[in-house]
């Protein structure tokens, strides 16, 4: 599907895609990264800098996904890497407690208005099939509510964003994941308010928790309406449910306490990943000290792992929150984000291209859709045929975007305006020419 007049994977890539394809299922450990929404081949990475990803063929990129979330700081920021080089020099796991894993914890503790107490995991994944346990575990309850098009990770009972707009007990995205493990989750839509307070009045007493991505990146940008959150939040609080905000994508980014601090709304837990690990596997999950005391050793629900508060990740993450917290960059990251929105609309708006572009700080997705995008359901609907032209265009221009229309760009602290202006201009230019 790549349009042959714009680009494509360099020689180097399709090798290596070829010998990966015989050796990992589909060629990749994870599988946004296989190109499968935009076709052709993945370009395979020999090194990054700063706000720059180099392939194997020698090309460079300005890099919109930063690993998916992470790198906030950009590549190899200075401070990370010497305290990973500093942390290597004592070892790299010891499967007893170290000082740093306090120390990360406090950190975590004092930006998060939420954790009062924190439990550290190796991904964002752990961080909420942990959480719902713990919920579970707390409230003495089963059902837990999830919204159409908002992505926890792989977790099994979590792997439901099933069709249908209405409230949908939960079927199954996946084989391998049995009815019995998804029954108790149910599938609401995303912002509407009405459906969260008719399921607490049919189900009362019985919902343990509620989660969600409370800025969705996971189907492209899409904001909370006020209305929602507080329902969220009131709803929760009236019924006894444990509400979740699953931030692995908007802690520390969105501003260092997250979405929690963005919008003013506390919930009782927060699963937290990408940033917090500053680029290294590392996950956290945490919230109201009464229920936190329910994990095992304190409590008595099940939780461990042998490599969780890894001293090299810990590191990693514990220099990023630092950085954050001493030199807030969330000012910066709005003017650029600003700036690249309004430059992106500007352009799809001169070539008369169907769009919305959606923004909370620094995420940000352009739509080709008409009209904005509040839920799955319009998400669904948008062009994704030009998206993956539009993608390929943007390669071919030397700008590395998510390779999904449901997937929220990131930039960081060293992307500069000059490169947001090489972008809108690269934009201008590929959105020209998928008109013509
Ligand atoms: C990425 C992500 C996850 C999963 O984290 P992994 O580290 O990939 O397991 C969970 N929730 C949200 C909101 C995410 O963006």
């Amino acid at each position: 599907m790549p349009d042959p007049k714009t680009f494509a994977a360099g020689p180097k890539s399709i090798a290596a895609f070829q010998t990966a394809c015989q050796l990992m299922p589909g060629g990749v450990n994870s599988p946004a990264r296989a190109f499968g929404a935009v076709g052709g081949t993945p370009l395979f990475i020999d090194r990054a800098e700063g706000p720059y990803l180099h392939d194997i063929d020698g090309r460079r990129f300005i890099d919109y996904i930063g690993s998916w979330g992470p790198m906030i700081l950009g590549h190899r920021p200075p401070e990370v890497i010497e305290a990973i080089s500093k942390a290597l020099e004592r070892g790299t796991s010891f499967g007893a407690p170290t000082e740093a894993e306090s120390r990360l914890a406090q950190q975590i503790i004092d930006a998060v208005p939420s954790v009062e107490k924190v439990r550290l995991v190796n991904s964002g994944t752990e961080a909420t099939m942990s959480a719902i346990r713990v919920a579970r575990g707390a409230t003495g309850r089963h059902k837990v509510i999830k919204f159409e098009g908002n992505y926890h990770g792989h977790v099994d009972s979590l792997l439901v964003a099933a069709g249908s707009a209405a409230a949908t007990l939960g079927v199954p995205d996946s084989p391998g994941v049995t009815p019995g493990a998804s029954q108790d989750t149910i599938v609401l839509t995303y912002n509407d308010h009405e459906g969260v307070s008719n399921v607490f009045a049919e189900h009362p007493g019985e919902i343990a928790a509620v989660i969600l991505e409370p800025v969705v990146g996971n189907m492209g940008c899409v904001a909370p309406t006020a209305e929602f959150l507080k329902t969220l939040r009131e709803t929760t609080q009236r019924d006894g449910a444990v509400l979740i905000f699953d931030e692995v994508m908007t802690g520390f980014r969105l501003a260092l306490g997250g979405a929690q601090e963005y919008y003013g709304v506390t919930p009782d837990m927060t699963t937290l990943g990408k940033i917090v690990g500053g680029g290294m596997p590392l996950g956290a999950y945490g919230g109201r000290a009464e229920i936190m005391n329910q994990v095992l050793p304190a409590g008595k629900v099940f939780q461990a792992g042998t490599l969780s508060g890894n001293p090299v990740a810990v590191a990693a993450g514990s220099a990023t929150l630092e950085r954050l917290a001493k030199q807030p960059p969330y000012e910066l990251l709005e003017s650029l984000g600003q700036r690249l929105a309004e430059g992106l609309d500007a352009a799809a708006t001169r070539h008369g291209v169907d769009h919305v572009v959606q923004r909370v700080g620094s995420m940000m997705t352009l739509f080709f859709h008409h009209g904005p995008v509040s839920s799955w359901n319009e998400a669904s609907q948008c062009d994704r045929e030009r998206f993956s032209r539009y993608f390929w265009g943007m390669i071919g221009e030397g700008v590395y975007m998510p390779c999904s229309q449901f997937e929220a760009l990131f930039f960081g602290v060293t992307h500069t305006e000059a490169m947001i202006d090489e972008t809108i201009a690269a934009a201008d230019k590929v959105l020209g020419r998928l008109q013509s």
